[in-house]
């Protein structure tokens, strides 16, 4: 018996068996490769410190929401896929209007990247977003709209723009507005006054005899009468007046909505206070007085610097007149 050979497959094609083992082969390394893919993708998305998500504008549902979610809102993100609401239960409430105001913008703009607000975490801390928000351009077959956003901790940004901001505007030893923050706002408050027509007045402080306090009882006390000075300016004044530490031992107060004669009694108060501010050193006793300038903005008035240099002139015919007393000019 002649063994038969085995009919041979045509050249250059593998036998059925062997065509599928190869696609099964190659089946596995693609899902092996997109497993990987994923893993890559899911280890990234859980270091970087930002929130992905993606929502289905008709629908409310939160589609995704990347693992910082957990860490940034202390909340489980089950909760927020299953409810959008707790997406506006974290949010600072002063800001629920302006956060959900800038997500109905993105419809308008394809894209809102300045969008910061608050959020209160799980321990209760306020902490501050960047949540920028995009339409994405993938629109699936429904023609469903789909927002895709990616929401930053900012806070220790936004902390140290406080800080700076602070630093920038407020005199060190009376932690009142510096000259420079005081005329800025000054300047705000004269042009919205000539906008409304509304009056203004505008005050000078000057300390009377203040270089024989330095000399009498030192530097150090000096700045200690400055800062009780600057205190008593602050609780004086209402909310809504300005005031500032403007030169060495000179303050300056802008009253907005107030004539002149109105501004004269917060004036007399503060002169008053003043007055009446005790201080003691190396056992001796001693007070301080001051002069002050008062005048109103006039429709002649074309700047800040006008109302400061008629104070100023009033300011200093108080000195002359004896000190220790307002004069409106
Ligand atoms: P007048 O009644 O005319 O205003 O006299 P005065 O002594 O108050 O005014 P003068 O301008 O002669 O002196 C102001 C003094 O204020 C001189 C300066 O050394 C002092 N001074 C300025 N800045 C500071 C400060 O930050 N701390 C202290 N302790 N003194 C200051
Ligand atoms: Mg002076
Ligand atoms: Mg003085």
């Amino acid at each position: 018996m002649v063994n038969k050979k085995p009919t041979s497959p045509p050249c250059n094609e593998p036998p059925e068996a062997a065509q599928t083992l190869l696609a099964l082969m190659h089946a596995q390394g693609e899902v092996a490769r997109l497993s990987e893919r994923e893993q890559l993708f899911s280890s990234l998305l859980d270091s970087v410190n930002a929130v992905l998500w993606a929502f289905d504008w008709e629908s409310r549902q939160v589609l995704y929401v990347s693992p910082a979610y957990e860490r940034i809102f202390g909340r489980p993100a089950g909760l927020l896929l299953a409810d959008y609401n707790e997406w506006r239960d974290s949010i600072y409430p002063d800001d629920l209007e302006y956060a959900e105001r800038s997500l109905a913008e993105v419809l308008v703009k394809g894209a809102v990247e300045d969008r910061e607000y608050r959020i209160i975490d799980a321990d209760g801390k306020v902490r501050w977003l960047s949540d920028k928000c995009f339409i994405n351009q993938q629109a699936d077959n429904n023609h469903r709209v789909i927002v895709v956003g990616m929401a930053e901790d900012i806070t220790e940004k936004k902390q140290l723009e406080h800080e700076l901001q602070h630093l920038a505007t407020t005199d060190v030893l009376t932690q009142s507005s510096n000259r420079r923050h005081f005329f800025d706002c000054a300047q705000e408050a004269f042009d919205s006054a000539q906008r409304e027509q509304t009056p203004l007045a505008f005050l000078l402080l000057d300390i009377d005899d203040f270089k024989q306090i330095n000399d009498t009882y030192g530097h150090q006390e000096g700045d200690y009468v400055l800062q009780r000075i600057a205190d008593t300016g602050k609780a004086v004044l209402r909310r809504g007046d300005l005031f500032g530490r403007i030169g060495g031992e000179e303050f300056a107060a802008v009253f907005p909505g107030c004539t002149p004669q109105i501004a004269q009694q917060i004036a007399e108060r503060l002169q008053r206070e003043i007055q009446r501010l005790g201080f003691t050193h190396d056992d001796q006793r001693f007070s301080v007085t001051a002069s002050q300038g008062l005048t109103g903005i006039t429709e002649a008035d074309e700047s800040v610097d006008n109302l400061f240099a008629r104070a100023d002139a009033a300011m200093y015919q108080a000195k002359r007149q004896g000190k220790n007393q307002i004069v409106i000019g």
